[in-house]
């Protein structure tokens, strides 16, 4: 499986900052397009700078922050999968720890999430990981399996293949610290055997699982080299274009 490595700009960059990024960027990538998958999730304000930036250039997709569970109706605020379509989004980012940690995010919501993404033909990123008081605990593993499953309800195998797990650790996003590439390969392995209890081998071996976490091109490299990490989901380095492309090409 290609290496994945999708940037989350969360709530930044104005339409103007993201054409000049994805001009840059794409100089920067140029070559190394056909080994990797890319992908920016851009908030909704700056998706179409991104569309019209990147030209319909393959093996970059456009991706968005969120979505709600509906296709349109009365949700003040938000944003519906189908909405997102429309804009030639390729991918939806559900259930980051920030939606999670300060929206009030459950599982239950997650997986509504990521069902209607992939019904509307997007591809859906779905989060999991646990806080810091969690790992001081030691329960690590319960809270991951515990979120692996709730996130996933109702996303049935065939749907799978519109799936992509991000493994972020809370403690480490936007904090400087990274689990190691030891812990993240452990959490890793744990979720692959438990994608192969809940939808056998052939789908847990064609799903990525990215890691996320203060990932930078100097720790990439290390992650990526080992079992099951497929990837990363990117927050703090994909802000410029030269630090998110030397990420790509350190972890490929
Ligand atoms: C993220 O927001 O998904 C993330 C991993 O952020 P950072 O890389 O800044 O830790």
């Amino acid at each position: 499986m290609k290496p994945i490595f999708l940037a989350n700009w969360k709530m930044n960059m104005l339409p103007a900052e993201a054409e000049t990024f994805c001009k840059s960027f794409l100089g920067l990538v140029q070559a190394d397009a056909s080994y990797t998958d890319i992908g920016i999730a851009a908030p909704y304000t700056s998706i179409a700078a991104v569309k019209a930036a990147l030209g319909g250039k393959k093996g970059i997709w456009l991706g968005a922050q969120n979505c709600h569970w509906a296709d349109n109706g009365a949700f003040t605020g938000e944003i519906s999968a189908k909405m997102l379509k429309d804009m030639g989004c390729d991918f939806v980012i559900v259930g980051h720890s920030e939606r999670r940690q300060y929206f009030g995010e459950t599982n239950d919501t997650v997986s509504k999430r990521a069902l209607k993404t992939i019904e509307n033909g997007l591809r859906a990123v779905v989060c999991i990981g646990e806080t810091e008081a969690q790992y001081k605990a030691g329960i690590t593993n319960q809270v991951v399996l515990e979120q692996l499953k709730g996130s996933l309800a109702g996303i049935s195998a065939d749907m799978t293949k519109d799936v992509l797990l991000a493994y972020e650790p809370v403690w480490a996003i936007g904090t400087g610290l990274t689990a190691t590439p030891e812990i993240a390969a452990s959490v890793h392995a744990l979720i692959r055997s438990e994608l192969i209890n809940m939808y056998g081998n052939v789908v847990a071996d064609h799903l990525p699982i990215l890691y996320g976490g203060s990932t930078k091109p100097d720790n990439i490299a290390g992650l990526c080299a080992m079992p099951n990490i497929n990837g990363g989901l990117v927050g703090g380095a994909s802000l410029q274009a030269d630090s998110f492309a030397k990420l790509v090409i350190n972890g490929r």
